[in-house]
């Protein structure tokens, strides 16, 4: 057996540890780039926060998923105004686009130079600027993870800016600042979290480190999700999601997701559809057809066993099945009302190009087994 885990340097997890930011921040310089989702109000109390304590922040907004172009206009800002580290506050597509600005900042050249799929792929050489990531969404595990998703609308793809340069300097895992969460991102961004605790522990690539860290994790979402959903007051259901989304980004950084993922990349570069929404409606489809084709093309491979176990941690029950999987996963889909593919304007007419870019996906390469194009489609088919 042989395998790696690295993550951020450090992590601190609590109800409240926000309050501990000002001394955390002072180490790391003086005028933080703040980037934050769109929502003025929840940014504010931090930007407030960190000038009380005698830094200089200068705040940066990204609108929705970050884009290609928002982290270029990002690198800008931050070298007018001297930034000497940045801290990513909100959910993914902030912490994304900081983590993707940090590493521009010290590495020389375009973006596309160094970007996987549409760029040349190149190494980062240089570590990033320091990065503070302070997930308020529970969700993409992205404070702890090596890559920031970015949509480039000119390719039509979301592809991966990657490197362990990316890793941030502190993940603040606060679960209070997921409260305001509304219902339906709390089930969209929870949805995230289960199924990068899912695809991690059937990946080849698993090791018994991030297997420890998926068992606890799907234990926790499947136990608080629908509380969250339902009552987003719940403490305990937030601070279970919080701890699944942590356990998951720090799995899939150290092993690696899945056909859903592949999908998802794809789908998020074409269409405009929260990520977790996404990953949610295919989760019980690619469940389904990749259970089918193990038993059919590779009955001795261990993701079967994998998929079993996760069927007795989601039921409780010593004799559940792997495709106990498939049920539970489509009951709470319909408890979480998450829509078909069909409402972001996905059709039939759209496989071909769909399959060609899930194809090519590095997240598809983690999948247990390789899919079929007819197996694909299958998978879209039903997620319609
Ligand atoms: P997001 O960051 O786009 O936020 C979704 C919505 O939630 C936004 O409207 C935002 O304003 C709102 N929101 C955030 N915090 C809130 C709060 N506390 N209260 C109320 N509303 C709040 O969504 P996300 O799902 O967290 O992140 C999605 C992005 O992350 C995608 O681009 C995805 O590709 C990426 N991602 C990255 C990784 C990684 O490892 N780098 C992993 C998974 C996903």
């Amino acid at each position: 057996m042989r395998f790696e885990f690295a993550t951020a340097t450090r992590i601190i997890f609590g109800a409240g540890t926000l309050r501990q930011l000002v001394p955390l921040a002072a180490e790391l310089g003086l005028r933080p780039l703040v980037v934050s989702g769109k929502s003025v109000e929840r940014v504010a109390p931090v930007l407030s926060l960190l000038a009380a304590g005698g830094l200089k922040p200068v705040s940066f907004v990204v609108a929705g998923e970050p884009t290609t172009d928002a982290v270029r206009q990002g690198v800008a800002v931050a070298r007018q105004n001297a930034c000497d580290f940045v801290i990513g506050f909100g959910g993914g597509s902030p912490m994304d686009t900081a983590k993707a600005i940090a590493a521009l900042l010290t590495n020389p050249g375009e973006l596309l130079e160094y970007l996987e799929v549409i760029g040349q792929g190149k190494p980062l050489e240089a570590p990033a600027a320091p990065v503070i990531a302070i997930p308020t969404t529970a969700g993409t595990g992205a404070e702890v993870t090596r890559n920031a998703v970015l949509a480039s609308p000119e390719h039509g793809v979301k592809v991966s800016l990657r490197s362990p340069h990316m890793l941030p300097r502190l993940a603040l895992v606060d679960p209070e600042l997921t409260y305001s969460v509304p219902p339906s991102i709390t089930a969209s961004t929870g949805l995230d979290a289960f199924t990068q605790l899912v695809e991690p522990y059937v990946t080849p690539t698993a090791n018994p480190l991030t297997d420890s860290l998926c068992r606890e994790g799907i234990r926790r979402a499947a136990r608080s999700l629908r509380r969250a959903f339902r009552d987003g007051s719940d403490i305990q259901a937030r601070e279970d999601m919080a701890v699944a989304s942590l356990f998951g980004g720090l799995a899939l950084a150290n092993a690696k997701l899945g056909a859903v993922h592949g999908f998802a990349g794809v789908l998020g570069g074409l269409f405009t559809a929260p990520h977790g929404a996404v990953c949610g409606r295919l989760f019980p489809e690619v469940a389904a057809v990749n259970i089918h084709a193990l038993r059919r093309r590779d009955s001795n491979n261990r993701a079967l066993g994998r998929y079993e176990e996760i069927a007795r941690l989601l039921l409780g029950a010593p004799g559940a099945v792997a495709e106990d999987v498939i049920v539970w996963s489509t009951v709470l889909c319909r408890d979480l009302a998450i829509p078909g593919l069909a409402m972001y304007g996905i059709t039939a007419a759209d496989f071909p190009r769909i399959i060609a870019g899930a194809s090519r996906a590095s997240s598809m390469k983690g999948n247990p087994i390789t899919l079929t194009e007819t197996e694909l489609a299958e998978i879209l088919e039903r997620a319609l």
